[in-house]
């Protein structure tokens, strides 16, 4: 009955129509593009604000597509997960990212980064083969767990005891992992003490502006007081945090001042290809 209903809605209601058309053909098209290799990896390291040093790199995906050309993650995302070809490309992302990082520590060495941070959407969580497959990318890649953060997002740690239990289990095997766009999602402070989180990343709203509070505008001010309120929040209960988005000196010098650490953003480096991280890695080895 559902899926006639479904049906008829297309149907009768024409401004609808063409999006759902053109979702399940992205679908299609997803899968097809899966096994034609079209998916890439660029990372973007995250940094010591004081210093610039590289202390790890976030994977994000990107579709080399044969006509349309470079399409963003924020467009097939979502159907990927409608659809459930983010398992298998969530695999792809993990698998390709870990060895990546393991080939960066062999030529480099074990400090030239401590971690690489892949996104995980929900519905891999719910995939009862994901935590067999973590192990298996790991032992194939020869990565060790304490090497690899899971980036959730709030929405995703929120949907109940079984996707608890296999976070539980990851962090049981030494898997870390960080909550994304932190500050966004309900709850966060409850949220926080169920779930077996060790970082947070503040998100990238509450870094736009940070720096602007000379003539006193509120909206700056309401933003660094967020920022203050999640780094005295992640210390009492000793989770590390990594600010996300900084986009000029000025942020970054006021989450400095604040008490982050660590960050990411346009203004320390962008997403970049693995080559070019490579060169980058390779010219911090030489400071
Ligand atoms: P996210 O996990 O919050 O990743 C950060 C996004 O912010 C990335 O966008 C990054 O390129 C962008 N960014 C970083 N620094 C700055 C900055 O200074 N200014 C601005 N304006 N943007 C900045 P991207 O690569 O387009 O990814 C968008 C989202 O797509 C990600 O948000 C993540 O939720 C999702 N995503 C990307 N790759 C994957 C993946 O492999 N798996 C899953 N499940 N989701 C992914
Ligand atoms: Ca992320
Ligand atoms: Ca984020
Ligand atoms: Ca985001």
């Amino acid at each position: 009955a559902k899926q006639r209903g479904k049906a008829n809605y297309v149907r009768y209601t024409g401004g609808m129509e063409q999006p759902v058309f053109a979702h399940a053909q992205l679908g299609g098209e997803l899968r097809r593009a899966l096994d034609a290799d079209e998916f890439r990896l660029v990372y973007q390291p995250i940094m010591e604000l004081a210093t610039g040093r590289v202390i790890g790199v976030e994977p994000l995906v990107r579709w080399q597509h044969p006509t349309r050309g470079l399409v963003s993650p924020a467009e097939f995302i979502p159907a990927a997960e409608g659809t459930g070809l983010i398992v298998p490309l969530g695999r792809f992302v993990m698998r390709e990212a870990c060895r990546q990082t393991a080939a960066w520590l062999a030529e480099f060495g074990p400090d030239a980064l401590q971690k690489i941070a892949p996104n995980v959407s929900v519905r891999q969580l719910h995939d009862p083969d994901f935590l067999a497959d973590v192990r298996q990318i790991l032992a194939e890649t020869g990565l060790p767990c304490e090497r690899i953060v899971l980036e959730l997002t709030e929405s995703a740690v929120l949907r109940g005891p079984q996707v608890l239990q296999t976070l539980h289990r990851l962090h049981d095997m030494g898997v870390r992992l960080a909550l994304d766009d932190f500050g966004t999602g309900e709850s966060s402070l409850s949220l926080l003490r169920a779930f077996p989180a060790s970082i947070v990343k503040l998100d990238k709203s509450f870094v736009d502006g940070i720096e602007l509070d000379e003539d006193g505008t509120p909206e700056a001010n309401a933003r660094q007081a967020v920022a203050r309120a999640v780094i005295q929040m992640a210390g009492a209960l000793g989770l590390d945090t990594v600010a996300e988005g900084i986009e000029n000196q000025g942020q970054a010098d006021r989450l400095l001042g604040l008490g982050y650490t660590l960050g990411q953003g346009y203004h320390l480096a962008r997403p970049m290809p693995a080559e070019d991280m490579t060169r980058l890695l390779a010219a911090q080895r030489e400071k």
